[in-house]
């Protein structure tokens, strides 16, 4: 077995090669910078919005653009939304706050209440009362999304950065083909698939070729004062089993969940997605009918 050098190792590679925890940063932060390079995610004149949860991925890819970009014409700026899930959220909120005053980064702030009047739990139970019986983590998705791509169009951001991961995206990839859903398959990817159309404001994922192992080593090596434990409303059952499962893969097959990612990478060009992607009456924001399911869902909520 190859070690990089005498230090303790603090990480295995694939090949089996060791890292000590120097070599291990630096290793973690050129697969960033060279995903940002070889997929052209950042332009040389950007307003760079990053969505931060205050969790390990989000402030690991916040962390990493504010080292790595040293360019004048290249602004970096935070939004974190409050969803008012108990000590969770307040911990996530203190955490970022800490965060981006230490490193002078600005942090927008919002929340579900004032955005919409109400908590998450809240809206959950409304909609049941209404007949729409959808789990948290969907409701918290396109509502996040919907407040995102609000706030990007009010400070006039050019690329809205997300923390996904490589885990996060081998799920999504298999979760889409297993409910046969190729338009949202063909939307994946390090780039969103809108990109080429001027009226969606590109989203972005730095850390699509980190695995969650990495990102978590990072944090604990870096000392970022993260909670590590997943939001209590947890993931929705479905994504939960394909995450077990692809676990399960990793553990027997080393490499699956990069495979899952890199068969993607080479059949997207293949699955453009043909229908028409149109613009959200309500919002402006991608939708395949005339409202998106963001404010479709605003709308249930206050009938
Ligand atoms: P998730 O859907 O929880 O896996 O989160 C996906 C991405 O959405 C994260 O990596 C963040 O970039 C962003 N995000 C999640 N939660 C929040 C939040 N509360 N405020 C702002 N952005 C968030
Ligand atoms: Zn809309």
């Amino acid at each position: 077995m190859n070690q990089c050098c005498i230090k303790k190792p603090v990480f295995t590679l694939t090949g089996k090669e060791k890292l000590c925890k120097s070599h291990f940063l630096a290793y973690f932060e050129k697969k960033v910078r060279k995903t940002i390079r070889i997929h052209k995610l950042i332009d040389k004149k950007e307003n760079i919005l990053v969505a931060v949860s205050g969790g390990k991925d989000s402030t690991v890819v916040l962390y990493l653009l504010h080292k790595i970009i040293n360019n004048k014409k290249i602004n970096i700026e935070a939004l974190h939304i409050d969803q008012s899930i108990g000590n969770y959220s307040r911990e996530n909120k203190k955490n970022i706050r800490n965060f981006c005053k230490k490193y002078k980064i600005k942090l927008h702030e919002t929340s579900f209440r004032k955005e919409f009047g109400y908590s998450l739990c809240y809206m959950k139970s409304t909609l049941k009362s209404k007949g729409i019986n959808l789990k948290s983590c969907s409701i918290c998705g396109i509502l996040r999304r919907y407040i995102v791509n609000k706030t990007a169009k009010k400070l006039k951001s050019t690329k809205v950065v997300t923390g996904h991961n490589l885990d996060d995206e081998a799920q999504s990839v298999v979760m889409n083909i297993f409910k046969n859903n190729i338009p949202l398959l063909s939307r994946l990817g390090p780039k969103t698939g809108l990109v080429e159309d001027k009226k969606f404001i590109p989203r972005i994922k730095p850390l699509y070729f980190c695995t969650e192992e990495e990102v978590i080593l990072y944090c604990k090596l870096m000392n970022f004062d993260i909670n590590l434990e997943p939001c209590p409303c947890s993931l929705e059952a479905y994504r939960r089993s394909v995450l077990n499962m692809l676990d399960d893969f990793e553990n027997k097959n080393t490499g699956t969940k990069y495979g899952i990612i890199q068969s993607f990478l080479e059949i997207k060009p293949f699955l453009k997605y043909r229908g028409t992607i149109n613009a959200c009456k309500k919002c402006g924001e991608a939708a395949a009918k005339d409202i998106c399911s963001s404010c479709k869902l605003i709308e249930n909520l206050k009938k």
